[in-house]
C-alpha cells in the first residue's frame, strides 16, 4: 500500500500526543521534528516538507490548541487538514468544453502509463453515459496503436488511428470523426520518451496548437518519487498542463510524489491508477488521502465500493450506522461476508478506521479466508445482547465464546480489542466532520 512508512511514521509520531492532557511548545516541536522526518524519508520535495511544518507549527502554537483540553486531537486535526490542502483540498474535476467534444490530451514519459490510463479515463466517462473516442497518436513506441485497439475492444471504445502519420493530422482528423459522430469527449494518447527531449517536447506543443485541448493531463509514475515531480515541472514549463494523473499508487510507493505534485506545479491531481485493471482508477480525493495516511480509515471510500457491490438500501443503513457511531458486532459481521465480494481484502481493511494494522498484518501471507472465518466463527458463539453491547463481555463470557467457537480466549481478545479500538476512531471521525459542518455553514 502507498505511504505505508510515511503513515506508520505519522500515526506513531501523533498517537503518543494524543493522549497528553496538556502541550507545551516543547512537546510541538519534538512531534513536528519526526513529522518532518517522516514526510523526507516518503521523499517529499524539501522545501514543500519545510512550508508544510512551518503551517503546521504556527497553527498548532496558537492559543485554541494548546488551551484546548484535547490538545492532541487538535493537532492531528492540523495535520490532516494541512495534508489535505498539500493535496488540493478538494476532488478536481475534469474541465468541461462548452461546445463537446471535450478534448483531453494524455503527456507524460514512456511508461508512466499513459496508454492504460487513458483507456481507464474512457472506461470511466462510458460508465457516466459518456461517450469518448480515443485517438492513438503515439506512433513511435512500437505496438502503442496495438495497445490502445485491444483496450479500445475490450471495453467497447472507438479508437480512432492513422497508422505512423503525423500526429498532428491524426489528432485533427480524430476531432472531425468526434463531431460527426457525436463523441463527447475525444482522448488523445500521445507519444512518450524515456526522457525529457526538445524533439518530444515541440510534437506535443504542435498537437495542443492544432486541437485546443480542454484538459492536458500529465501521466505520471508515483513510484518515481522526485523525480516525478521534476518531469512534471519540465511538462509545465512547456505546455498548458492543467491536471496530473498519478499512477502505480497500488504499488510499494513512499507516496512523497503524490504529497508534493500539487504544491510544486500547481497542478491539481485529478486521477488516481490503482491497478493494471482497466477499473482501477478513481478521481483523486485528497481528504481521503490524508485520511488514510493518517490512519483514520477512508470511509467515504468504502461506503461508494460498498454502493457499487451492495444494494443501496444497504449502504445507505451501514453510512448512518457509521456516522452516528452506532455499528454493532453484528453489523460487522454482515460487513465482513460482504467485504469476501468487494476484492483484496487487504485494500478494504485499510479502509476501515482503525483497521490500517490489520491489513498490513495480512500482508504478504496469502489471505485466504481462514482469519475470516475465525472472526465469524468467534461472533456467531456470541449472544444478541454480547454483540450489541461488546462491554459485558467479561472473561468467563471470553471462555465460553472461545470455546463455543473453537477459538482462543487470545483470538476473542483480540477482536474485540479491534471492535473497540475501529469505534474509538469512528468516533474521532464523526466529531471531525461535524467540525469542518460547522466551518462551511459560517462561510
Ligand atoms: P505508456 O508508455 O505511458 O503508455 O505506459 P503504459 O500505459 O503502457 O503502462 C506501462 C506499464 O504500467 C504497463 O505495464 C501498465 O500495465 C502499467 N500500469 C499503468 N498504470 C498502472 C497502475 O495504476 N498500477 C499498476 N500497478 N500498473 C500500472
Amino acid at each position: 500500500m502507498v505511504f505505508e512508512n510515511l503513515s506508520t511514521k505519522l500515526q506513531d509520531t501523533l498517537k503518543r500526543l494524543r493522549g497528553k492532557g496538556k502541550l507545551t511548545e516543547k512537546d510541538v516541536d519534538v512531534a513536528l521534528r519526526e513529522v518532518r522526518l517522516a514526510l523526507l524519508e516518503a521523499d517529499v520535495n524539501f522545501k514543500v516538507v519545510k512550508d508544510f511544518v512551518k503551517t503546521v507549527k504556527e497553527r498548532c502554537l496558537g492559543a485554541e490548541v494548546l488551551e484546548s483540553l484535547t490538545p492532541g486531537q487538535q493537532v492531528i486535526k492540523i495535520v490532516n487538514d494541512e495534508l489535505t490542502k498539500l493535496m488540493g483540498e478538494s476532488v478536481a474535476k475534469l474541465n468541461q468544453s462548452s461546445a463537446p467534444p471535450t478534448v483531453i490530451m494524455m503527456v507524460g514519459l514512456q511508461g508512466s502509463g499513459k496508454t492504460t490510463s487513458a483507456a481507464k479515463l474512457s472506461n470511466l466517462l462510458k460508465k457516466k453515459q459518456h461517450s469518448p473516442l480515443l485517438v492513438a497518436a503515439d506512433i513511435y513506441r512500437p505496438a502503442a496503436i496495438k495497445q490502445l485497439q485491444v483496450l479500445g475492444e475490450q471495453l467497447e471504445v472507438p479508437v480512432y488511428q492513422m497508422g505512423q502519420q503525423d500526429p498532428v493530422q491524426t489528432a485533427k482528423a480524430a476531432l472531425e470523426q468526434a463531431k460527426r459522430n457525436r463523441n463527447d469527449y475525444v482522448i488523445i494518447d500521445t507519444a512518450g520518451r524515456l526522457h525529457i527531449d526538445e524533439e518530444l517536447m515541440a510534437e506535443l506543443t504542435r498537437i495542443e496548437k492544432a486541437v485546443n485541448p480542454d484538459e492536458i493531463l500529465l501521466v505520471v509514475d508515483a513510484m518515481t518519487g522526485q523525480d516525478a515531480v521534476n518531469v512534471a515541472q519540465s511538462f509545465k514549463e512547456k505546455l498548458g498542463l492543467s491536471g496530473v494523473v498519478l499512477t502505480k499508487l497500488d504499488g510499494d510507493t513512499r507516496g512523497g510524489a503524490a504529497l508534493s505534485v500539487r504544491a510544486v506545479t500547481g497542478c491539481p491531481v485529478k486521477f488516481a491508477g490503482l491497478g493494471e485493471k482497466t477499473d482501477a482508477f478513481e478521481p483523486f480525493y485528497p481528504e481521503r488521502m490524508a485520511s488514510r495516511i493518517l490512519g483514520m480509515g477512508d470511509v467515504l471510500t468504502l461506503i461508494e465500493k460498498a454502493q457499487s457491490t451492495f444494494d443501496e438500501q444497504k449502504a445507505k443503513e451501514m453510512e448512518k450506522k457509521l456516522r452516528t457511531q452506532q455499528f454493532t458486532l453484528d453489523d460487522f459481521l454482515d460487513q465482513l461476508q460482504q467485504i469476501k465480494q468487494m476484492g483484496p481484502i487487504n485494500q478494504i481493511l485499510e479502509m476501515m478506521p482503525g483497521m490500517g494494522g490489520m491489513g498490513k498484518k495480512l500482508k504478504g501471507m496469502s489471505v485466504d479466508d481462514k482469519e475470516f472465518v475465525k472472526v465469524e466463527a468467534i461472533i456467531h458463539s456470541m449472544t444478541k445482547k454480547e454483540r450489541q453491547d461488546p462491554g459485558i463481555i467479561n472473561s468467563n463470557r471470553r471462555r465460553r465464546i472461545a470455546m463455543g467457537s473453537g477459538t482462543k480466549v487470545q483470538d476473542v481478545n483480540n477482536l474485540l480489542k479491534q471492535f473497540a479500538m475501529m469505534q474509538k476512531m469512528m468516533k474521532q471521525f464523526g466529531k471531525m466532520d461535524k467540525g469542518k459542518m460547522k466551518g462551511k455553514g459560517k462561510g
